[in-house]
């Protein structure tokens, strides 16, 4: 047993704060800290499997029936995901087959989509109905290695920490990369400076999208040389990236005008003609973008997310399963009050949030502003209240 270091992680007594002695080693703060989310959430992890059989699996639209409870709208980007996913664990089930003659490739998805629009919530939702460890990272916090920040191996430590470190189950997790946008090239002109955060970051995050068996520290962060490492074979971890690319509506446009397949804009009103463009986004607009041509290479699917109309909006107040409106009336309830949302109220909510431009995501903070006073002044309220 050696007193100096973690007996989980290894991170050495200077490079912790506190190192609590047990009968036969030490842990310090940082593994208390994993070990306590293992814990807390470890019913939920005991569950995850992903299907084992072609009958277990999920159809594309049974996925997307499950998907509609919490995610209303987007039936584009739903559609090509399910199909995406459901194509990708059956690739998984053909892998088993020993003898299979073809080898079906891995397909991992980019979503582009305004912030808000349901992005991150598609792709938690199609794990939670596919059973496996999903995780959320933010690309802005990677840098190359050698930099500050953390290296892009730390993506599979929050897999691994959602897996409980099952190697196995995280093998076949899906792992959601947030602004990938924010990687983009800054420059056209690769060799002009050193582009640590960006380009660098897309270089790195290629052996991990194509499948490889990857070192990855335990506890995230930056690697230590004298660290241990978990292996993990990313070949089957789906890698969903999403961001929401400002601008690429510009850059789709002036490739449509120069390629002169015109569209007659006095024909489109403006939503059609922006979701026209929209639509035929590729992946040489992405490139335009700055995203170098191997990393769109492992995403061979891209999806865009429609902007969210005052009625989509509306609908997603009331409609998914846990909506606004039903979490605020549940914990109204709970004082014994029937509380009650006007369709003017709703319709006020959403026109607030609208302006915010967050776009669903503020919903919660202006309904919340609005019932804010009635929320303090709670035991006033008699059974009954309408907003
Ligand atoms: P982003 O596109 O930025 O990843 P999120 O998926 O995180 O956006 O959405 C933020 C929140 O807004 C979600 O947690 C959800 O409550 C709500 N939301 C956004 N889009 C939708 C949608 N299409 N249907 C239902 N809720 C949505």
């Amino acid at each position: 047993m050696n007193s100096n270091q973690c007996s989980f992680c290894g991170r050495k007594r200077n490079e912790v704060q506190m190192l609590i002695s047990g009968q036969e080693g030490y842990i310090c703060e940082n593994c208390i800290e994993q070990a306590h989310v293992i814990v807390k959430e470890g019913g939920e992890k005991a569950k995850f499997s992903a299907a084992e059989s072609m009958e277990e699996l999920k159809k594309p639209r049974e996925i997307v029936k499950f998907l509609d409870q919490y995610v209303i709208g987007q039936e584009q980007a739903k559609k090509q995901m399910s199909i995406a996913v459901y194509n990708h664990y059956k690739r998984l089930l053909h892998a088993k087959d020993e003898n299979r003659e073809v080898e079906i490739e891995k397909s991992n998805i980019i979503m582009i989509g305004e912030t808000g629009t349901g992005k991150t919530l598609l792709a938690k939702t199609i794990a939670r109905e596919l059973n496996v460890p999903f995780c959320i990272v933010d690309a802005t916090i990677l840098t190359e290695a050698g930099y500050v920040g953390e290296d892009v191996e730390s993506i599979l430590s929050r897999l691994l920490m959602v897996a409980d470190f099952d190697v196995e189950k995280a093998e076949k997790g899906i792992v959601f990369i947030d602004e990938i946008d924010k990687i983009a090239r800054k420059s056209d002109n690769p060799s002009l400076t050193r582009d640590v955060s960006g380009e660098g970051v897309q270089q790195g995050l290629l052996k991990l999208l194509e499948g490889s068996i990857v070192n990855v520290p335990p506890q995230g962060g930056r690697k230590h040389p004298d660290q241990k490492y978990i292996q993990v074979n990313t070949q089957n971890i789906l890698f969903i990236a999403g961001g929401a690319f400002d601008g690429i509506k510009d850059i789709i446009e002036r490739r449509l005008n120069k390629q002169v397949i015109g569209f007659s804009a006095d024909k489109l009103n403006k939503i059609d003609e922006e979701e026209y463009i929209l639509s035929q986004l590729n992946a040489i607009d992405l490139k335009t973008f700055g995203l170098i041509p191997e990393l769109l290479g492992r995403f061979p699917i891209i999806t865009y997310l429609d902007k969210l109309s005052k009625e989509t909006m509306m609908r997603i107040m009331t409609e998914p399963k846990n909506s606004i409106v039903n979490q605020y009336v549940e914990l109204f309830k709970m004082d014994g009050i029937n509380l009650n949302f006007s369709k003017d109220s709703i319709s006020k909510i959403v026109e607030d949030t609208l302006e915010k431009g967050l776009g669903a995501r503020g919903l919660r903070g202006t309904t919340e502003k609005l019932l804010e006073d009635y929320m303090f002044d709670i035991d006033s309220i008699d059974k009954k209240l309408t907003i």
